[in-house]
């Protein structure tokens, strides 16, 4: 076993080493591009950093491509990415037909890696014009969707599916998210890697500097929000819910911390909106981050007692497993893919409104011991179901099983 995986057996236990090695050995030899719209910032690159170095750990052949547009694709995009989660969004035709431009002028750039590889993953709807502009394909391609696609608005999922259905299969983080395609659809959440910047455990120095660096008070009991600034998350909602829990936790203090994904152009407005609620209370800390600050990140969420992340649409929540993986109770938003993660009175509390959210800080400042327990129970839950090695296993047995098409049985080596 090389180092990589050996400190992967460390956390997982080596059975699940084993297993990826013995799904991977039919796979050995084969070409798998992922494709996305940006390098960092966001869930789907934080996941894709790691994925790609453990995929080629087990000798797979697996590169990571990043579309490029202009601001105009990005706007579309993002309209796209909304409308799919459900605002009722018109996007104009020349913005659609600027989107197709920009998927052909990125497939004429990527066409022979796309057309030679065996496995193709397309992510999100940004790049998944791109399989039109390939005809001479020679792989399977899977459209791996990580946004809540329950409720789409119909006329931007009729625009989106016409591409989409061409594909050989895609995958959703829940059944829910599902939408009838003539293809294969699987089930796959995301999931966090352990030994990250982002994940690994800090040192009480390093976690004292940045409680000092952003003059945090050692001794006033702290909520955080990690998030984008993206109204979907609802920043302006956590600051209601601060200011209410305020009246019962005097010294409570609030960091919302954010960066921007460079395929987002909506950060600077929300953020100016979340300012604007925080007004001039000094315990509310709004910071704009780097898209490297993974130990930052690491940090806040190690030095708050109860992490929130209030969605009011939430395709997964990569912020809420990673609390619930620091031993947090995280309360959350009702919706999406954090139903899979917080469980009520065990890891966490699903909330609807910022009453709701205030509710739950009270009760578990005012019950610490229960707070304690769910956060060992959090730590246990994410080590059992959502951890990269089980994402990689799942999509190692998607590609083995699209390999083998119809066959009756698949031998695994
Ligand atoms: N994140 C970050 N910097 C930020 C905000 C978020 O590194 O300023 C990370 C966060 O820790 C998580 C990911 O970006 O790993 C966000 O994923 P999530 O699924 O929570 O939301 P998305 O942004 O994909 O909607």
């Amino acid at each position: 076993m090389t180092s990589m995986l050996e400190a992967y057996a460390a956390v997982t236990g080596s059975d699940v080493i084993r297993h990826l090695q013995q799904l991977a050995e039919s796979l050995q030899g084969k070409k798998v591009v992922h494709v996305n719209s940006t390098r960092v910032g966001g869930g789907v690159a934080e996941i894709l950093e790691k994925l790609i170095p453990l995929s080629r750990e087990l000798g797979i052949d697996t590169r990571w491509e990043v579309i490029t547009g202009d601001s105009e694709f990005y706007q579309c995009t993002k309209s796209m990415h909304n409308a799919i989660q459900g605002n009722r969004i018109a996007i104009p035709d020349k913005l659609l037909s600027h989107f197709l431009d920009v998927n052909q002028q990125n497939a004429d750039h990527l066409r022979s890696v796309l057309e030679e590889a065996d496995f193709v993953f397309i992510h999100d709807p940004q790049p998944a014009a791109l399989l039109k502009y390939c005809s001479n394909r020679k792989g399977k391609w899977i459209w791996r969707c990580h946004i809540d696609a329950s409720h789409p608005y119909r006329g931007t999922w009729r625009f989106l599916e016409r591409f989409v259905r061409e594909y050989d299969a895609s995958i959703f983080s829940l059944s829910q998210f599902v939408q009838l395609l003539p293809h294969p659809a699987y089930i796959i959440p995301p999931s966090i890697d352990p030994l990250s910047d982002k994940n690994v455990d800090l040192t009480q120095d390093e976690l004292d500097a940045v409680r000092a660096r952003f003059n945090l008070d050692p001794d006033a009991p702290m909520i955080v929000q990690i998030s984008r600034f993206d109204r979907f998350k609802d920043p302006v909602g956590v600051i209601k819910a601060y200011k209410l829990a305020k009246h019962y936790i005097p010294k409570l203090q609030l960091v919302l911390a954010g960066g921007s994904a460079t395929d987002d152009p909506e950060g600077e407005v929300v953020f100016n909106e979340v300012s604007q609620a925080a007004g001039d209370d000094p315990d509310i800390k709004i910071l704009q981050l780097p898209p490297d600050a993974h130990r930052t990140i690491n940090a806040l969420q190690r030095l708050a007692d109860i992490v929130l992340q209030k969605s009011t649409k939430e395709g997964f929540g990569l912020t809420v497993t990673e609390a619930l993986w620091k031993g947090k109770p995280v309360i959350a938003g009702d919706t999406g893919g954090i139903r899979l993660q917080v469980i009520n009175f065990h890891t966490g509390f699903l909330v609807n409104t910022p009453e709701g959210a205030a509710l739950r800080i009270r009760y578990l400042f005012n019950q610490k011991q229960k707070a304690q327990e769910m956060g060992l129970k959090s730590v246990e839950f994410v080590r059992e179901n959502f951890l990269l090695t089980r994402q990689l296993r799942e999509y190692l047995t998607l590609m083995v099983s699209l390999q083998h098409g119809a066959a009756d049985r698949i031998e695994l080596g």
